[in-house]
């Protein structure tokens, strides 16, 4: 089994280091080779996914990453720009469904913004679709407003629209997923307004036929942005559009109180995968030694479980996190009052001291 590690930039490197530490300590051998990607590719290969990265990225039977981006990158052409790096990987490798985890530890419930209430124990999953609707569609641009009473001036334009093989696909990794947990699986769209959306939803509710076993609804995506910051709990799997996907993941990661914890996986057709952080480089703590590294932990744990074959590992790494949490150690970033406060390192020693009890 070979394993491209990317770390990137940023908190990328030291929180990856810590990953690599825990896949070194655990009982089978994984054939790990490192690439530069993002500033660390255009500084290495002046492009931030050298063709090397890429090659190395496809001849792996999975991807671990860490992060892209810095701020004194903001000034090169958009091309060169580090985080063009991850639109490349997903599209080179045809990653079209993104799995985000948002699991609420009971010992942070505390760290959470919401009430422990109504998030303590929270276990859901966001499933995106990552390569269509209005991100990627065509037309796109600035133009002469055709009509109506703005007629004459520039307008911006986007095109939203879903394939139905798009939509089918990532409805059977939905319908799949929700079969391995509680089998309850929301379809967030907005029918009401949008052709794309009503589309999306005639061709979700067909799929379901092959997968009588999971419960279905469907749900507009403003009631899924109230639901999931009222009764979070409620839901099991969410699968939804690339746009939708974007802001709502990001809401359920906060419920999560850090976004230090969150893991992700980008999965192609073949389950071969992407697995990083949902967290970005993070430049302002870069070098302090204090970056949570749990989230690319537990995005290896996801990668063992998704991409190779290793559940028994995955659920070995999972339970050491959940070891170091009841032990109370704390990143800054999830600390409080009554708990340890351990840097980068330490937290990733621990993980691995916890795998051998
Ligand atoms: P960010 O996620 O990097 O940081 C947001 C905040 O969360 C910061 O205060 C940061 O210190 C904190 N944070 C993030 N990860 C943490 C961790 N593991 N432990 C403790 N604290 C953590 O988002 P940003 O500041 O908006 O973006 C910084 C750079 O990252 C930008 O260049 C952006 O483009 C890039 N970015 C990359 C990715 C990616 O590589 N997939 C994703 C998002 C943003």
């Amino acid at each position: 089994m070979k394993i491209a590690i990317l770390p990137g930039d940023g908190i990328g490197p030291e929180i990856v280091a810590q990953a690599v530490k825990v896949l070194n300590a655990l009982d089978e051998r994984f054939e790990l080779e490192t690439a530069p990607v993002g500033g660390a590719g255009y500084e290495a290969a002046g492009h931030p996914l050298p063709e090397a990265t890429l090659a190395l990225a496809k001849a792996a039977d999975a991807v671990l990453f860490g992060a892209v981006g810095d701020w004194k990158y903001d000034t090169l052409d958009r091309p060169l720009r580090p985080e063009q790096a991850i639109l490349g990987l997903r599209k080179n490798l045809g990653l079209f469904a993104n799995l985000r985890p948002a699991i609420l530890y009971p010992e942070l419930a505390g760290a959470s913004t919401l009430k422990p209430e109504v998030v303590s124990g929270l276990d859901i999953l966001i499933i995106r679709e990552l390569t269509g609707d209005i991100y990627f569609g065509q037309p796109r641009g600035v133009r002469e407003c055709p009509d109506g009473p703005f007629k004459g001036q520039r307008e911006g334009f986007d095109t939203m629209r879903y394939a139905e093989g798009e939509i089918r696909r990532i409805a059977h990794v939905a319908f799949q997923a929700a079969q391995k947990r509680g089998k309850r699986l929301t379809s967030v769209d907005k029918a009401n307004v949008l052709e794309t959306f009503q589309f999306w939803k005639d061709i979700v509710t067909d799929v379901h036929k092959e997968y009588p076993d999971v419960a279905l609804d469907h749900m507009y995506v403003d009631n899924a942005a109230m639901q999931l910051v009222r009764a979070p709990k409620k839901f099991d799997v969410i699968v939804t559009g690339n746009m939708f996907g974007d802001i709502l993941s990001d809401a359920a990661a906060m419920l999560t109180g850090s976004i230090g914890m969150l893991p992700s996986a980008s999965l192609d057709a073949n389950n071969k995968g992407l697995y990083e952080p949902s967290h970005g480089s993070a430049p302002d703590i870069a070098g302090k030694g204090i970056a949570n590294p749990l989230a690319t932990i537990l995005s290896a744990a996801m990668m063992l479980r998704y991409s190779l074959g290793r559940a028994e590992q995955a659920d070995r790494i999972e339970n050491a996190v959940k070891a170091v949490l009841a032990q109370g150690l704390r990143t800054p970033d999830i600390f409080e009052e009554g708990t340890t406060k351990v840097g980068t390192e330490q937290m990733g020693d621990a993980v691995v001291a916890a795998l051998a009890k």
